[in-house]
């Protein structure tokens, strides 16, 4: 079957069909890894995502947008009227500065900050930077995520074990506490959980409960600050094509073939996530709080 990019992403037609299906070439990428380096090329709305004023005015941080569901994400608010700052590994320069020239494209602010979050320090400097730059802060959106497969408990280091706490949870919790006293009634956090939170795979030991552990957060802290008049939401990805998987996020030897469990039979492109990110960062969604969004291509949530 040859796929049909849409032209926007309204244009109706058989989602099947919309974007590439497995077979596809093996394509081994150190962490964190470069779209710009995949094949095919992910779609993250670069040609297609068109807004309309949902989020006109709003200032966000966005982490992990230089590539995958981040950029997405980045490419769409700034669409919807948004200036960004966009958070990312020094590593993905190249890629973040792409996605500097789509916002600025889209007659919106980008500012780009690069560092590790997995250090308590850099976030709180993060927040701050990201809050002088905008003029204010009203959206977080932790998107960033490390995942790295091994075959067996016996494989996982230690290391790598608390490196992906650290990067996935710690800086989730870090970011919420410092963004937390700069929000105003209104504003949004929106984290990035997964489908691996309810049917983990044997090789992410790791990953997996911190995407459990981003879910159980989400619907803490929703209930802890809604008195402010803050939400927190949480958007549970299935598999989607994104330089996290060929770096080392699934095995090489189950790249060919990736996206082929689900109903769908392919992979999601990260612009297929965008509109979920736009919908809960905009006032559209003001009685959804603590919730968690499947986009799963068929294998719904619990
Ligand atoms: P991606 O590789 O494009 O994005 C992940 C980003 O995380 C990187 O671009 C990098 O900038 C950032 N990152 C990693 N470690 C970091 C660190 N220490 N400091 C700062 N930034 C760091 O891949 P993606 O798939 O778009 O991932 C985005 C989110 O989606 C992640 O949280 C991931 O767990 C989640 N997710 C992905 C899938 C999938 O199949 N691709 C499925 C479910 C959930
Ligand atoms: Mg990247």
């Amino acid at each position: 079957m040859t796929s049909e990019k849409p032209t926007n992403q309204f244009a109706m037609q058989n989602p099947l069909t919309q974007y590439p299906q497995p077979e596809f070439p093996k394509q081994p990428q150190s962490a964190p890894g470069l779209a710009s380096a995949m094949s095919p090329k992910p779609d993250h709305g670069e040609t297609s995502y068109v807004g309309f004023g949902r989020l006109a005015g709003r200032k966000a941080l966005i982490t992990g947008a230089d590539s995958g569901i981040g950029r997405a994400a980045a490419i769409a608010f700034a669409r919807e009227g948004a200036d960004i700052v966009l958070n990312y590994l020094p590593s993905e320069e190249k890629d973040a500065q792409e996605v500097v020239k789509l916002i600025e494209a889209a007659g919106r602010k980008a500012t780009a900050i690069a560092g590790d979050i997995s250090q308590e320090s850099f976030c709180k400097a993060l927040v701050k930077q990201a809050h002088e730059a905008l003029g204010g802060l009203d959206i977080l959106v932790n998107v960033a995520g490390k995942q790295t497969a091994q075959k067996s408990i016996a494989e996982l280091s230690t290391e790598q074990f608390e490196a992906t706490f650290r990067t996935n949870v710690f800086a989730m919790f870090w970011l919420c506490k410092a963004a937390l006293p700069l929000l105003p009634p209104g504003a949004t956090i929106i984290n990035t959980a997964s489908i691996q939170a309810y049917q983990p795979s044997p090789t992410l030991l790791d990953y997996a409960p911190t995407k459990s552990a981003i879910v159980a957060f989400t619907k803490a802290l929703a209930k802890q600050v809604i008195g402010d008049g803050i939400r927190v939401n949480a958007v549970a990805p299935g598999p989607f094509w994104t330089p996290l998987q060929p770096s080392g996020g699934q095995p090489q030897e189950k790249i060919p073939e990736f996206g082929s469990e689900v109903p769908m039979k392919r992979p999601g492109q990260p612009a297929e996530c965008a509109p979920v990110y736009v919908l809960l960062a905009s006032q559209e969604s003001s009685f959804i709080t603590g919730e968690v969004f499947g986009v799963t291509g068929g294998n719904p949530l619990p």
